[in-house]
């Protein structure tokens, strides 16, 4: 089962969250809270959302949600303000307390969003809020910056897919380093069929025999195989190809063998 995460996106609807000339918080968060969870989907994190779209959800709702849902991680994504415009700026990250690997994670994403810019002002408990304490997994909110901060929304406009980056990359790092994210399957090395022309003892009769099938037009490379040299000419995923191939080499005179 791939690790899984619910996204949660501050605000929404009837609350705007933090407006600063005519800038909304709701649609902030939207708007970045969705290209993280792109990143994450691509990079094998199964994303669960409480919203894609302009509507309105209690705290407690996006909790149950989560919890509902039995997901492994809760972010959620907020911008922040300060009573006075312009007087603060930075990134901020609240979680229930200072522990676990959602303390981890918060300082990580910290970090990450420092590297394109932005004031490290760093974590925080919150153990009173809603989404991190109803909430039965870990959980941890981002203030990517303050909506009444011209030089945050500056950097929030133009390094947009940066900071959605530099989110995602927190996290994954985090569960990285925890080991709690499985390694991406690799896939499996195809069994190719390979054509033997030969199996020497020296050298030198394995390269007059490379040379001779070149002669011919057909593909040869040596390789060791215990205490021989063995001529390969060709390689072929399908099994029907590496005959066809064997046949051909026959008829030019060279004895074959196929191996794997
Ligand atoms: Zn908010």
């Amino acid at each position: 089962m791939p690790y899984s995460m619910m996204l949660d996106s501050g605000h929404g609807g009837s609350d705007p969250g933090a407006v600063y000339r005519g800038r909304r918080e709701k649609d902030d968060t939207l708007r970045l809270t969705l290209a993280v969870g792109e990143i994450l989907q691509e990079n094998g994190i199964e994303v669960l959302y409480t919203r894609t779209t302009d509507v309105y959800l209690s705290p407690y709702e996006r909790a149950v949600e989560a919890n509902q849902a039995g997901v492994d991680f809760f972010l959620s994504i907020h911008r922040n303000s300060y009573p006075t415009d312009n007087e603060v700026m930075g990134v901020e990250s609240l979680i229930y307390d200072l522990s676990g690997l959602k303390y981890q994670m918060a300082q990580e994403i910290n970090e990450q969003l420092e590297t394109v810019g932005f004031v490290d002002l760093g974590v925080k408990a919150r153990p009173n809020l809603v989404v991190l304490k109803r909430t039965r997994m870990p959980a941890v909110l981002v203030e990517a910056g303050f909506i009444n901060s011209d030089t945050d929304n500056e950097l929030f406009d133009s390094n947009f897919q940066d900071i959605a980056q530099a989110i995602a990359t927190g996290v994954l790092d985090t569960l990285e380093n925890a080991g709690v994210l499985k390694e991406p399957e690799t896939p499996v090395e195809q069994t190719k069929y390979r054509i033997q022309v030969g199996l020497f003892r020296n050298r030198n009769n394995a390269a007059r025999q490379q040379e001779a099938l070149e002669d011919r037009g057909f593909p040869a490379y040596i390789d060791q195989w215990k205490q021989y040299y063995r001529v390969i000419s060709g390689e072929y995923d399908m099994l029907d190809e590496a005959v066809a191939a064997q046949r051909r080499l026959k008829r030019a005179g060279f004895e074959t063998l196929l191996i794997q």
